[in-house]
C-alpha cells in the first residue's frame, strides 16, 4: 500500500531523514515512534505531495507521490486544522466538494463521518465551540471525507487531555474493522503500543528498529524485568552478573533482565544478603524495548567515534 524507500531530505539546519525506509501494507496500522524532531512530519510531507525528497521514492499503491495519489489518502495533520467559524456539516462539506464528492454521495458522506467520529449530534455546532478534543476529532472526519485508502495521522493525541485521548484511541480502533490503511506518528509509547500491529523507531531521521510487538520483544532477550533499588548497587549489579542477569540503569532506576521466569522468593533468595529497598517486576513493554534500541544506538555511535 505504502513503500518509502531511501528518503533523505536535508533542511538548512542539517539532515531531517536520513535514509529513511519503511512499508506499511493494507489494512495495517503502522506507528513512526519518534520524538520531536525526529522527521515525522517532514515524512508526511513527502508522502502527501507537499514537499520533494532529496533523495528516495515513495509508493502509494506502486505509484509516486502526484495529485492523483493525494486523493488516495486523507490527512489529519498535526496542528488541527478546521474553519473556526463554520459548522462541522459545513467544514465537512468544504472538503468534500474540495475531493469531489458531490450530490448525493456528498450528504451521505457528511452524515457517515460525523457518526463515525461522533459528532452526528454536533453538525450544526460551530467549530470553534467545540473542545479540542471534538475539534481533532472533526479533522479525523474530514481526512475521511472522501474515503481515502490511507488515512496518515500526524501526532493525533497530541495535546488532548486523557480522555479525549483514550476516545481518539477507541476511534483509531476502530477504523482497523473498516479496513483502512493508517499511518500514524507518535512519540507516546503507550499509543504505539496501543494501536499499532508494526512500529517502526525513528531517532534523528533514521529507523533504528522496526516490527510487530512481537518482533521488537527481541530487542530484550529476557522473560521479565525487576526495577530495585538499593544502597549497594555495585553489589547488586555484582550478583547479577554471576547470576547471568543483563543490568540497565532506566533513568535513575536499576534493572535486571531475567533470562526465565523466576517466583519472587527465587529472585530475593538471589540477591540475599544485599538489601532490596524496592522491587518491582514488569513485563517487557514498548517502553524498555524503545530504551534499549536508544541505548544500543548510542553504544554503536561511541564505538564508531572510538574506532
Ligand atoms: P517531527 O515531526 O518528528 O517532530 P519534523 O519532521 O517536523 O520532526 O522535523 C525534523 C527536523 O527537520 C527537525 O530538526 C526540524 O527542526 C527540521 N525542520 C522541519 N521542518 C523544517 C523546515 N521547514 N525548515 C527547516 N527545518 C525544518
Ligand atoms: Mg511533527
Amino acid at each position: 500500500m505504502l513503500k518509502v524507500d531511501h528518503l533523505t531530505k536535508t533542511y538548512n539546519q542539517g539532515k531531517a531523514l536520513d535514509d529513511l525506509s519503511f512499508s506499511v501494507s493494507a489494512g495495517q496500522i503502522y506507528g513512526l515512534l519518534g520524538p520531536n524532531g525526529s522527521g515525522k512530519t517532514t515524512t508526511i510531507n513527502i508522502i502527501c505531495n507537499l514537499l520533494a525528497a532529496d533523495r528516495g521514492t515513495v509508493l502509494i499503491n506502486q505509484e509516486p507521490p502526484s495529485p492523483k495519489t493525494k486523493s488516495w489518502i486523507g490527512v489529519v495533520p498535526q496542528e488541527t486544522l478546521v474553519y473556526r467559524y463554520l459548522t462541522c456539516a459545513e467544514n465537512l462539506s468544504f472538503f468534500a466538494s474540495l475531493y469531489g464528492v458531490r450530490g448525493k454521495r456528498k450528504v451521505a458522506r457528511i452524515q457517515a463521518c460525523l457518526e463515525a467520529v461522533g459528532l452526528a449530534d454536533r453538525a450544526d455546532s460551530v467549530a470553534e465551540t467545540l473542545s479540542g478534543g471534538m475539534q481533532r476529532r472533526l479533522s479525523m472526519a474530514i481526512a475521511l471525507v472522501h474515503q481515502p485508502q490511507l488515512l496518515i495521522l500526524d501526532e493525533p493525541t497530541a495535546g488532548l487531555d486523557l480522555e479525549a485521548r483514550y476516545e481518539m484511541w477507541e476511534l483509531i480502533h476502530e477504523l482497523k474493522s473498516q479496513n483502512i490503511t493508517v499511518l500514524l506518528t507518535t512519540h507516546l509509547l503507550d499509543e504505539a503500543e496501543r494501536l499499532c500491529q508494526k512500529i517502526g523507531i525513528l531517532k534523528q531521521g533514521r529507523l533504528l528498529a522496526e516490527g510487530s510487538m512481537a518482533e521488537l520483544r527481541r530487542w530484550i532477550p529476557a522473560e521479565e524485568i525487576i526495577l530495585v533499588k538499593t544502597d549497594q548497587e555495585a553489589a547488586a549489579i555484582a550478583r547479577a552478573q554471576e547470576l547471568g542477569f543483563t543490568h540497565r540503569h532506566y533513568g535513575n532506576e536499576l534493572a535486571f533482565w531475567l533470562p526465565r521466569s523466576m517466583e519472587l522468593k527465587e529472585i530475593l533468595a538471589a540477591f540475599d544478603g544485599i538489601p532490596l529497598n524496592f522491587i518491582s517486576r514488569q513485563p517487557i513493554c514498548l517502553e524498555y524495548i524503545y530504551l534499549e534500541v536508544m541505548h544500543r544506538d548510542r553504544t554503536f555511535r561511541s564505538g564508531k567515534q572510538l574506532g
